[in-house]
């Protein structure tokens, strides 16, 4: 099986041209499965985007890592068109 790329590339910061990463801010884990509360932050001067994301991941009965919410692509979309 391929892994396809899911998300695209996280652009720079538009303020100082740093690196823009996920950052965490909550682990939103149940017995169902795992999620994260996340934003985007860039590394070096420290802009945020101000709105936050979630990922949920849970395996089935089969052993397949599924998700049932991955907002890593609206995260990187808003960050990449922000002015
Ligand atoms: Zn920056």
């Amino acid at each position: 099986m391929n892994e396809k790329k899911a998300i695209e590339e996280i652009k720079p910061c538009p303020f100082c041209g740093g690196e823009a990463r996920f950052r965490v801010s909550e682990n939103r884990s149940a017995h169902s499965g795992v999620g994260f509360t996340f934003f985007v932050e860039c590394t070096k001067c420290g802009a945020k985007y101000p709105k936050r994301y979630e990922c949920l991941f849970y395996m089935d009965g089969n052993g397949t890592i599924n998700a049932r919410t991955d907002e890593r692509a609206q995260a990187i979309d808003d960050w990449n068109r922000r002015e």
